[in-house]
C-alpha cells in the first residue's frame, strides 16, 4: 500500500479517487471481503476492538485506547447510513495506519475536509467496488437509471444516495439524485447526492413550470423528462428520470446544460 498525504496538500478529486480506490482494493483483497461487505468482520480484521451503537449527536465516533480503535455508531440512523459511517470510520483507521511522515496521533485526529472526503471515497470504494458497479451497469445494458441505483443499493446494502454518488464517480458523468418533497403545494429539496464538490453548497430550485409538471405526474409513475431547474439562479435544462410518489418525487438527473 502507498503512503498518504500527511497535511493539507491539495489533492485533486481524480487523484483522491484513484488513491482511495487503491487503498480500498488493497484492504478488501487482504481481508477477502465479499459483497455485501461484512463490515464488522472487516473491522475485526483491522484490529477494531469494539463496534457499538449509541444515541449520540454525530453519525459516528472513532476512539483509540492504547493504540486499539473502537467505533460508536448513531443508533438512530437508518441501517444503510450506519453502514456507510462504519466504512468511513474504518477508512480513518486505514489512513492512520498508512500515514507516512506524520505522527500516528496527528493522523488519527486529522479531520480536515480533505481527509473527510478521502474517507468518504474509501468507504464508497469498500462498499461498492468498481468491479461490482461496472458489472451492474453492464447487466443493465449501460442504462443508468433509478432501477440500476436500486439494484446497486440492494446488492451492496447502501442507500440510493450512496449508490448515485458512486455511479457518478465510476462513470465520471452527471448522475445526480435529488429528493423533492411536496408539502402544502410547495416543493422542497430534502436531499441530493452525486453532485461534484463544487456544487456542495449550491442552491437548487424548481421553476414554477417544473413544479406544475411534477404535480401533474401520476403517482408511482416513472418517466424520463426534460425539465428546467435552477442552480444558483442559473436556469438549466435537465434530462432526468422522475419517480413520483405520495410525498414528492425522486429525480435522477443525467444531463445538464445551460438554458439558452
Ligand atoms: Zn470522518
Amino acid at each position: 500500500m502507498t503512503g498518504l498525504p500527511s497535511s493539507e496538500t491539495v489533492v485533486s478529486s481524480s487523484s483522491r479517487r484513484s488513491r482511495a480506490e487503491d487503498l480500498a482494493v488493497a484492504l478488501s483483497t487482504q481481508a477477502g471481503v465479499t459483497i455485501p461487505v461484512d463490515l464488522e468482520s472487516l473491522g475485526a480484521f483491522m484490529g477494531v476492538s469494539r463496534i457499538t451503537k449509541e444515541r449520540m449527536v454525530e453519525d459516528g465516533r472513532l476512539r483509540w485506547f492504547d493504540g486499539a480503535p473502537s467505533i460508536a455508531l448513531n443508533s438512530d440512523r437508518p441501517e444503510v447510513r450506519q453502514r456507510f459511517t462504519l466504512a468511513h470510520e474504518l477508512a480513518h483507521i486505514l489512513l492512520a495506519k498508512n500515514a507516512i511522515g506524520v505522527s500516528f496521533r496527528t493522523a488519527v485526529t486529522q479531520h480536515s475536509e480533505q481527509s473527510e472526503r478521502m474517507c468518504d471515497a474509501i468507504a464508497a470504494s469498500i462498499l461498492m467496488p468498481n468491479s461490482i458497479v461496472t458489472e451492474q451497469i453492464a447487466s443493465a445494458d449501460g442504462l443508468i437509471d433509478l432501477r440500476l441505483l436500486r439494484a446497486i443499493a440492494s446488492r451492496c446494502r447502501v442507500s440510493m444516495s450512496a449508490a448515485a454518488s458512486r455511479v457518478s464517480e465510476v462513470i465520471d458523468e452527471t448522475c445526480w439524485l435529488i429528493r423533492w418533497n411536496r408539502s402544502e403545494g410547495k416543493w422542497t429539496c430534502v436531499f441530493r447526492a452525486g453532485l461534484p464538490y463544487e456544487f456542495a453548497s449550491s442552491r437548487i430550485e424548481l421553476t414554477n413550470e417544473t413544479e406544475l409538471t411534477l404535480s401533474r405526474l401520476s403517482l408511482s409513475l416513472t418517466s424520463w423528462k426534460e425539465l428546467t431547474i435552477v442552480i444558483d439562479n442559473a436556469r438549466m435544462n435537465s434530462r432526468c428520470q422522475i419517480s413520483r410518489d405520495r410525498s414528492g418525487c425522486l429525480m435522477l438527473i443525467r444531463q445538464l446544460s445551460p438554458l439558452t
